[in-house]
């Protein structure tokens, strides 16, 4: 495996390895395993950033669960806080008295999902949980409750395992911090 990539103009290290990637999805893999018994979850996967990951626990759930994604894009809006999110790919229908558990790259300041949750709420699933693959600490200013986590990272810029750098970086099978 590569220890320095280069993705457009930025340079980037091996920070986090795909054994030790691997090794924390099976974790939470099996924590998914033993608190969804005969629950068949709704994993919801954020897109882009999240499909390696969804993918990847998907394959470690040792239970029935289903799969969805949604994009979610924001654009200038006539609210008061100038943004609407818009959810591409989510009918109420398929939410509704669902337990779901929703699928994360990266949370960083966690604006996506204190957006996204109250909207998702109203589609009266029956429950909804987080998971996430990486946080960032020091960025998050949202009080967000996270079920699962993976691994905990500095704040700075990360690539590799779905993440990109403007469209670059996604397939790179480690996880690399700008150097
Ligand atoms: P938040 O809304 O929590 O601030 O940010 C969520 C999104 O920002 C993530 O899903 C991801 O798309 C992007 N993001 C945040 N930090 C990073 C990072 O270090 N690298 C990359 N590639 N994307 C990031
Ligand atoms: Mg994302």
């Amino acid at each position: 495996m590569a220890q320095t990539v280069k993705a457009h103009d930025l340079n980037f290290e091996l920070f986090i390895n795909e054994q030790t990637i691997q090794k924390t999805v099976a974790d939470i893999g099996e924590k998914i395993t033993q608190d969804y018994q005969n629950k068949k979850p709704l994993l919801l996967g954020i897109l882009n950033g999240s499909f390696v990951f969804a993918a990847d626990l998907m394959r470690t759930l040792e239970i029935d669960a289903e799969i969805e994604f949604v994009k979610l894009t924001s654009y200038e809006g006539l609210n008061s806080s100038g943004i609407l999110r818009e959810m591409i790919g989510l009918e109420e229908s398929k939410i509704e008295n669902r337990h779901l558990i929703i699928i994360e790259d990266i949370i960083d300041t966690g604006n996506t999902l204190a957006r996204f949750l109250p909207e998702l709420e109203k589609m009266n699933p029956a429950s909804i949980a987080l998971a996430t693959f990486l946080l960032k600490p020091e960025a998050l200013q949202h009080p967000l409750k996270i079920s699962y986590l993976g691994i905990k990272i500095p704040n700075k810029f990360v690539i590799g395992y779905g993440l990109d750098y403007n469209g670059l970086g996604r397939g790179l099978r480690g996880i690399y911090q700008i150097i």
